[in-house]
């Protein structure tokens, strides 16, 4: 039997505790827990958070193993301090069948890093022609709850209102990546006074925010659950807003990329700021922090995207959208709304954990540290600060853009499902973390 008794930490609420797992179960949470446990963290200083969970996460395989696994993504995410991650499905095969979601399930589930719960594509081969099959994919051994094209929009209302009544039969979910085609046609950064300086084409608000409106109209008619990935306008908050003031059932993320950094840092025309939704203007960022604090946005989903150094080491229009985000996002969060006074700990551990394995249907975490419950933590001293550099990195890619940032926080240990995946800030081998 494994064991570990956890001495010390600090709950998200701020009260220090001991918590003992066996088997991959919380048995004992409170002061003074004396046990013959065969390994002990010494955690005083540390705060405890719950595991933290991803509800956007690109692992590229199969397909587009230059970029990243199943291993090396599930890596990344446990020195982040993430325990659960949904991995997108604009994989090669797309993740629009059965057989697709249960094999990168099953991937996950023996790199053991952490679990690993596959989105479903809504239409075949992300074509957004006609719907790929939703109801295999939620009733095969993956269970898929959430399901999305994410990278690109259903644009099509029909479909998008069939697939809303489809997921709505098995309480699933449409992950919409909010983006009117027409209205970005070779889009470069988000529009405005700067792009119009650059010289750059422009990304306007409208079109994420026309899409998220059509959306929640959308699930209120059909009686639906939405869930919006990387809202990134201050706009967008309001459509929100206004659609969960009417009973609407949507939720909503964002990133901790769109939570910290602006378009201002396009000007240098260096690709590793170019995502998709774009790094918006500073009055954005701040509607987000504000939003993300007052629930109007349920969770922080990194949007992990791992491309290759040739992809990003060419033009600024012809570098790939995307940023790696598992290793930093915790920081990150750290820096945006916890140390400017937003947020606290336990806001944190709502909206990267609970929230997010709420809206992906994803058992055993909704009352982390109770007795009985799954054993998935981080430990994490916020007291630190580190020099953000490829050598913090353990995925495959190098597309960060916080190298040369000074970050706040350092995740200390990660315990997933009652087994250290990482001790002392550094990852555990792979075959002491595979589930034999
Ligand atoms: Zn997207």
């Amino acid at each position: 039997m494994t064991s570990i008794l956890i001495r010390g930490a600090a709950l998200p609420s701020g009260e220090a505790t001991d918590i003992l797992v066996a088997d991959g179960i919380v048995t004992e949470v409170g002061s003074g827990i004396s046990s013959a446990a065969s390994s002990v963290i010494e955690a005083s200083g540390l705060t405890i958070l719950p595991g933290l969970v991803d509800l956007h996460t690109h692992l590229r395989e199969p397909g587009f193993e230059q970029s990243e696994t199943v291993l090396t993504g599930s890596r990344a995410a446990a020195i982040g301090g993430y325990t659960a991650v949904f991995p997108m499905a604009n994989t090669s095969p797309v993740s629009d069948t059965a057989g697709v979601v249960e094999q990168v399930m099953s991937l996950g589930d023996a790199h053991g890093y952490v679990t690993v719960r596959p989105i479903g594509a809504v239409t075949v081969g992300l074509a957004g022609q006609q719907l790929s099959e939703i109801g295999a994919m939620a009733a095969s051994r993956a269970k898929v709850r959430v399901f999305s094209d994410d990278g690109i929009c259903v644009s099509d209302p029909l479909l998008m209102r069939r697939a809303l009544e489809y997921v709505k039969t098995f309480d699933g979910v449409i992950a919409q990546h909010s983006q009117d085609p027409r209205l970005t046609e070779g889009a470069q950064m988000n529009e405005g006074v700067l792009s119009g300086e650059l010289g750059l084409a422009g990304w306007p608000a409208v079109a994420e925010e026309s899409i998220i409106a059509r959306d929640v109209l959308l699930a209120e008619h059909v009686g639906a659950r939405l869930h919006v990935c990387h809202v990134s306008t201050a706009g967008s908050v309001d459509v929100i807003r206004w659609a969960k003031a009417r009973g609407i059932q949507v939720t909503a993320e964002v990133t901790p990329h769109h939570l910290l950094l602006t378009e201002e840092l396009v000007r240098d025309y260096d690709s590793r700021f170019k995502v998709n939704p774009p790094l918006r203007r500073n009055e954005d960022v701040l509607a987000l922090r504000a939003a993300l604090a007052d629930g109007t946005i349920d969770i922080v989903a990194t949007d992990h995207a791992p491309h290759p150094l040739e992809s990003k080491q060419c033009a600024w229009d012809e570098a790939a959208n995307g940023m790696v985000g598992l290793e930093s996002a915790l920081s990150v969060v750290q820096a945006s709304v916890v140390d400017t006074g937003l947020m606290s700990f336990a806001d944190v551990a709502r909206t990267m954990s609970t929230s997010p394995a709420e809206i992906g249907r994803l058992a055993g975490y909704d009352v982390p540290f109770a007795v009985g419950s799954s054993a998935n933590f981080v430990l994490y001293d916020p007291s630190v600060s580190r020099e953000f550099a490829t050598d913090q990195l353990r995925g495959k890619s190098l597309n960060s853009p916080y190298l040369g940032f000074t970050l706040p926080g350092r995740v200390v240990a990660t315990i997933h499902n009652g087994r250290p995946t990482v001790l002392d800030g550094e990852l555990l081998a792979p075959e002491e973390v595979a589930r034999g």
